[in-house]
């Protein structure tokens, strides 16, 4: 059995959602198919529950009826046969009166995920009848009656398997439809698995079925080897561990969440990451097993990043300096990304800096610091393993016309990131583009001719 997941953008129109039938219909064999709200419509349910909260009558109203005219229009363009078509506005009709209803109730928590669930409850028994308008054989399966999470807000993968075994049990079809993103707490209230969650939904319906895979299906092919928008001449990666692809996600390699894969990652299930415009494109498979061909991988880059540079004499021969330094950065609740040390300095780099000025004031009673903004990560993933000489200097060769400021290799065998300025980011990429997959690329092709 296989998920597959599509995003908000794949099922975002009445063309999409034709797209998105073909393309599971092109799928061999069961498949649990777990859709997003179509694009935009969890960001006005967000403005819906703020009007709510601050008693905007008018306001939520007025969103709610510019939703449901968009909806109006898809279901027309979906639809053609009456029964389907009348169907279909009932079901508008039932949840966009549940959003005119809660609109006058009191705001809590509770009434905010209720709104927010209702986008992937639209999204999925919209595609379900449609699907059955299309002849084929389907079923929609509330994911409230199997996505549970704890007190803690964590999963319960006990009783999602549990749940989900026996739902398997009696339902047949050869497709089931199911809403990412949503799920019931552990008072059996709705709740959600945080915005973006539908890629987890996903990853943990196959950990809990131990599905052959997990597709997940959305606007780009992949993973690129490198930044598209600034580098030319990027490509798909076809294969990747999931180590490297968390060493990736952190740098803006938007795909995934590290994780939202976890669970597919733990379970071994393998995730295969595909276009819905372009599906006959390979797209990027993460799997655990090794990979063959153990190179560099792909790279990727982070903007907007501090550096904060820590000298103090009496870390000489000291011990329990760092963790003084560590601790102001707890209190602060910011996490640090890059670190290196010498025996009487420490630098390290932050990207979140809305708590930089309360972190200098307390690393200043206790060394020298100087700061530094404006500087990107760009990271270098692959198998780095400790075993493979030259891979390094292979590295450093491409950039020897680039002020690098921090390097950090060792940390795992998956990565080597440094700091630069950013007005170099662009450059840098660049560089290992050309100098590290380039002229493999080239090599490659010409050894397929020979
Ligand atoms: N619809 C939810 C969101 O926009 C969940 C998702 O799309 O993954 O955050
Ligand atoms: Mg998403």
């Amino acid at each position: 059995m296989k998920v597959l997941k599509f995003g908000g953008t794949s099922v975002g129109s009445a063309e999409n959602m034709r797209r998105v039938a073909s393309i599971i219909t092109d799928v061999e064999g069961s498949k649990i198919v777990v859709l997003s709200a179509m694009s935009g419509t969890t960001n006005i349910l967000v403005k819906i529950s703020d009007f709510i909260k601050n008693k905007k009558t008018d306001p939520a109203l007025h969103e709610i009826d510019f939703l449901k005219l968009k909806y109006q229009a898809e279901v027309e363009e979906l639809f053609h046969t009456g029964v389907f078509l009348e169907k279909a506005h009932i079901l508008l009709s039932y949840y966009f009166n549940s959003l005119v209803s809660k609109v006058q109730e009191i705001y809590s928590s509770e009434l905010e995920k209720e709104v927010l669930a209702v986008g992937e409850l639209l999204s999925t028994h919209i595609f379900q009848l449609f699907l059955e308008q299309e002849g084929f054989s389907s079923k929609l399966i509330s994911a409230l009656s199997f996505m549970k999470i704890d007190g803690q807000g964590k999963p319960d993968m006990e009783y999602i398997s549990g749940s989900l075994k026996k739902i398997l049990e009696k339902n047949n079809e050869e497709v089931i439809v199911t809403q990412g993103f949503i799920c019931v707490n552990k008072l059996g209230k709705i709740d959600n698995l945080q915005r973006g969650g539908s890629d987890y939904t996903a990853s943990l319906i196959g950990a809990a079925i131990q599905a052959d895979q997990i597709q997940i299906y959305t606007d780009i092919d992949g993973m690129h080897n490198n930044d598209p928008r600034y580098v030319e001449d990027t490509f798909s990666v076809e294969e990747i561990s999931f180590e490297e692809a968390a060493e990736l996600a952190y740098f803006g390699a938007k795909i995934l969440h590290p994780q939202s894969i976890l669970p597919a990652k733990e379970f071994n299930i393998p995730v295969l990451v595909k276009n819905t415009f372009d599906p006959l494109s390979a797209g990027t498979l993460i799997h655990n097993s090794k990979i063959p061909d153990n190179r560099i991988r792909a790279i990727a880059a982070k903007d907007g990043i501090t550096a904060i540079k820590i000298k103090s004499y009496r870390m000489l021969m000291a011990y329990g300096f760092l963790k003084k330094v560590f601790e102001v950065f707890e209190q602060h609740q910011t996490s640090i990304d890059m670190i290196t040390t010498s025996e009487v300095a420490v630098s390290l780099t932050i990207d979140d800096d809305s708590r930089l000025n309360q972190i200098v004031q307390d690393l200043k009673g206790i060394c020298n610091i100087e700061v530094e903004n404006e500087l990107s990560i760009i990271c270098v993933a692959g198998d780095l393993s400790k075993n493979k000489s030259g891979i390094t200097a292979e590295i450093f060769n491409c950039l020897k016309d680039i002020p690098v400021r921090m390097i950090s290799y060792g940390g795992s065998n998956y990565n080597l990131s440094f700091l630069v300025e950013s007005t170099h980011k662009s450059k840098a990429l660049n560089l290992l583009n050309h100098g590290l997959f380039t002229e493999s690329k080239k090599h490659e092709t010409l050894v397929k001719v020979i």
